[in-house]
């Protein structure tokens, strides 16, 4: 398998590059997750932030003070489709995530968590090779 991976926004403009596996991949289950992405949870993978490179595009922030974790939030968005493309964490600042679903080939790395339990939509079934918690990832 290459190491090497690509993806971008709905409308194509955001294109980028990550190189290596993520450190974690966690799915979040979070009020503000289910907000930026109008669905059940969202995906991060997350890397050292010299492995991802933008190619092309122009990403928009929006920074704000998440009340599950009170803690800063800074999502990156594509100014003209608006997907979420990325973000960073107050948590992680030396690491930057990728939406999973903006891959070209998503699924192409395993989920090691899922965080925000106590928040999942009720239908949500978690898988039982992940580590499950009801609340954020320990510090
Ligand atoms: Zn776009
Ligand atoms: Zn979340």
């Amino acid at each position: 398998m290459s190491d090497v991976h690509e993806g971008g926004c709905l409308c194509g403009s955001v294109r980028y590059q990550v190189t290596a596996d993520p450190e974690v991949s966690i799915v979040c289950h979070c009020k503000a997750c289910q907000h930026r992405t109008g669905s059940a949870f969202g995906i991060g993978a997350y890397f050292p932030k010299a492995n991802v490179k933008f190619l092309s595009g122009d990403l928009k922030t929006f920074e704000f003070k998440s009340s599950t974790s009170d803690r800063w939030v800074k999502n990156e968005f594509c100014q003209q489709c608006g997907t979420t493309v990325t973000w960073t964490l107050e948590m992680r600042p030396n690491d930057r995530a990728i939406a999973a679903g903006t891959f070209d080939k998503p699924g192409w790395h395993s989920i090691a968590r899922h965080i925000w339990t106590e928040s999942a939509h009720p239908w949500v079934v978690h898988p039982s090779d992940a580590l499950v918690l009801e609340k954020g990832s320990p510090s």
